[in-house]
């Protein structure tokens, strides 16, 4: 069993607590994806639970024991490293059967001789040999074990990497950003060998991202992270759709959600700039007390026409399929998001090639189903 549980998991660098007081638990054979900005903690929380680095306070647990004292060598973990971390002498079959050669390391593999012929023996072993065919066939690098990483592309190497973490067999697979070095296209080609891989190795998996679309399309759980804290724990729908705060709702979905500020008046309903909304079903019990919030609605969940809200064309990127219009409204205003972006303009997403230009004035109307409301701490409020 390799269940994972952080209880208060905190580490402090020189006075910065760069984790703070982390608690969640993973269960066995989940693909949790720790997500957040530049800088807010998670390659740290990663690195604590390899034993990379240790916890200033807090305790890890993995299954029945707790590990957080132990060496990176006594927690069956293995580690993917952005940076692929290959040994550029060997082979690629060397380089994917050396954890079974350290696992019998003695001294003497050290000298040239006696050590090349221990590990030509290791290899050769009928364990050890179906292993390694078997991983590589896996990972499509059959045709590649004789070649040297040097003249392997970036995402062939990563699968080099992911080989070399598989054939430990290890409980937990801790991966930092493996993705991050290689380009669009490769990298969705590698998100969808990485979510096979999991669901065919069936360790746990706990994987660091900056990247949205990979924690929502590879996680089975999110913890969405800023300032070393977790800001939420959940699956990717229902950090989606049941943000609990204006970060997180910003953060996930591409173009963010926008954040309209409202004002709940029992006697009219949802008053936004000089229009009044009727407050959709699901909200409809915070109707009875009066008070400001900012209402978030998906840039999908706009449409252009119908006239609720009255506003300016001020920009429109033709993305494919669809056209993003930024729009300023004319009597409402949108709540500037807490992580620097600019809130100025709402969004919105229209199906195919939109002919509008900067300056023509339009109007929008708004789907509330989906709507939904926070207060103007940017906390979620919730019926
Ligand atoms: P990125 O995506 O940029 O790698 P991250 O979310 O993984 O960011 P961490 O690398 O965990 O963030 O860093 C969290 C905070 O801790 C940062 O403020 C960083 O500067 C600080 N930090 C990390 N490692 C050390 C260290 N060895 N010594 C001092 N400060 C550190």
């Amino acid at each position: 069993m390799a269940s994972i549980s952080l209880k208060g998991v905190t580490k402090i660098f020189g006075g910065k607590k760069a984790a703070n007081q982390i608690t969640f638990d993973v269960a066995d054979r989940e693909f949790l994806v720790l997500l957040g900005p530049s800088g807010c903690g998670k390659s740290t929380l990663l690195r604590m639970l390899a034993g990379l680095e240790q916890v200033t306070s807090g305790e890890i647990h993995v299954g029945e024991r707790r590990v957080d004292a132990l060496p990176p060598s006594a927690r069956d973990m293995a580690f993917v490293f952005q940076s692929y971390a290959l040994y550029p002498h060997m082979t690629v079959k060397r380089n994917i059967t050396f954890p079974l050669i350290m696992r019998k390391h003695r001294w003497w593999f050290h000298l040239p001789l006696i050590g090349g012929f221990a590990k030509r023996r290791i290899e050769r072993t009928p364990a050890v040999r179906s292993l390694v065919e078997r991983t590589a066939k896996t990972l499509a690098l059959t045709d590649m074990l004789e070649q040297y990483p040097r003249t392997l592309s970036g995402g062939q190497r990563q699968r080099v990497a992911l080989g070399r973490a598989m054939v430990r067999q290890p409980d937990v697979f801790l991966m930092d950003e493996p993705l991050s070095n290689l380009d669009a296209k490769l990298r969705t080609s590698m998100r969808a060998e990485i979510i096979k891989l999991h669901r065919e190795v069936g360790g746990t998996f706990v994987y660091v991202t900056h990247d949205q679309i990979e924690a929502m399309t590879m996680g089975t759980r999110i913890a969405l992270m800023r300032d070393g804290e977790v800001q939420q724990f959940g699956t990717p729908r229902e950090i989606y759709t049941d943000p609990a705060n204006t970060f997180v709702a910003r953060f996930i979905g591409t173009p963010p959600m926008n954040l309209i500020e409202a004002r709940i008046d029992p006697q009219r309903g949802l008053v936004v700039g000089d229009a009044v909304l009727p407050l959709p079903a699901h909200l409809g019990a915070l109707g009875h007390h009066a008070r400001d919030v900012l209402l978030g609605v998906r840039p999908q969940a706009l449409t252009l026409g119908g006239g609720a809200l009255a506003g300016q064309v001020v920009l429109v990127e033709h993305v494919g399929a669809e056209s993003i219009v930024s729009i300023k409204l004319d009597h409402a205003n949108t709540a500037h998001s807490d992580e620097g972006a600019s809130g100025d303009d709402v969004m919105v997403v229209v199906q195919g090639y939109s002919d509008l230009r900067a300056g023509q004035p339009v109007t929008l109307s708004l789907d509330l189903g989906e709507a939904v409301l926070f207060g103007r701490d940017g906390k979620r409020i919730r019926v």
